[in-house]
């Protein structure tokens, strides 16, 4: 395993807002290794957006520590250093956005070279043809406005934008999610050749758990704001463990047998998402598991490592753990 290149610990993020306090994320830990790709799951409202806007720095931690190669980053990212801030970069859900419509693309992707003081002028056009080149677009798309591109052409552009200042992690907010199926395995596959090229590391924020398969090393499932499972994705898939997990893996569609005999049997999920305003006590999950017992609903479950690299956070495990 490599050295870690982000740490988290007991990260909280708390809005407070006229219908109570909003635990979006709830006392989260965990670690991102040098050239990894770290899936974050969870459906909408699990915190998992709320995570990554917290590590770009979009947003400042309630409370607990961001560490980046050992450096503390816990702070809103105008106090940060540029040097950071370059080495930090994500790509959003939506590249409509996220795309400055009144600047050409030459302009958006010089854009971080000049805030960055990366070469003169003709040194910055070039390394613009160059992005624009590895992301497979014609050189004329400098003098096109965003909105003249297709969705796919956009997202495109805007990795090319995150990847300009040459940054160590890359945060990837369901880059995907918003395109269409023919244009998404395109995009996937160059995110995989550039982490290879550039030696890239990814905290990939998903609520497709399907696509973690082929593009995870490791997976974390979060639900209202707490991680509940964690593994390498080898073993996420093969021995699911937590009952959330085991839910969400029994609805996703499979191509093949193998996969069939692995996949857990459809379990039908019970009830909608609690609101993280005043969220369940106990397991968060306690509300639709179907296995719950006694104590789901009073205790916190601790982290059990249910094999190499394989923790959950389920009183199930702790009472196998403890028999
Ligand atoms: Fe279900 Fe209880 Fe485990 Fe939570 S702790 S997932 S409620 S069995």
């Amino acid at each position: 395993m490599r050295d870690p290149i982000l740490k988290i610990k007991d990260l909280k993020k708390y809005f407070v807002t006229s219908r109570g306090t909003v635990r979006a994320v709830d006392e989260i830990s965990f670690t991102l290794f040098e050239g990894e790709t770290l899936g974050l799951v969870g459906e909408s409202g699990s915190g998992k957006s709320t995570t990554a806007y917290t590590v770009i720095g979009i947003y400042a931690p309630t409370s607990g520590k961001i560490l980046f190669r050992g450096q503390d980053i816990s702070s809103p990212v105008s106090a940060r250093p540029k040097s950071l801030k370059r080495a930090i970069q994500i790509v959003f859900q939506d590249p409509g956005t996220s795309l400055n419509p009144r600047r050409t693309i030459g302009q958006i992707l010089e854009l971080p070279l000049r805030v960055h003081r990366v070469g003169d002028r003709h040194d910055r056009r070039k390394k613009v043809v160059e992005l624009l080149r590895m992301v497979e677009l014609p050189e004329d798309y400098i003098y096109k406005a965003p909105h003249m591109l297709g969705g796919g052409e956009r997202q495109m552009v805007a990795i090319a934008r995150a990847l300009a200042t040459e940054p160590d992690l890359v945060i990837l907010d369901e880059p995907t999610s918003a395109l269409d199926v023919s244009i998404q395995a395109k995009i996937i596959n160059m995110l995989i050749q550039f982490q290879k090229d550039m030696d890239l590391s990814y905290l990939f924020i998903t609520h497709d758990l399907s696509l973690m398969r082929n593009v995870a090393h490791r997976v974390a499932i979060m639900y209202l704001g707490k991680i509940c499972e964690l593994a390498s994705a080898v073993e996420f898939f093969e021995n699911p463990c937590h009952p959330y997990t085991k839910m969400l893996l029994s609805s996703i569609p499979v191509v093949s047998e193998e996969e069939e005999d692995v996949k857990p049997r459809k379990i039908v999920s019970r009830g909608e998402i609690p609101s993280p305003v005043n969220p369940p006590p106990g397991c968060r999950f306690h509300t639709r598991c179907m296995e719950r017992n006694g104590v789901c609903s009073k205790a916190l479950p601790k982290v059990v490592e249910v094999g190499e690299g394989h923790f959950v956070w389920c009183h199930l495990f702790e009472e196998k753990e403890e028999g």
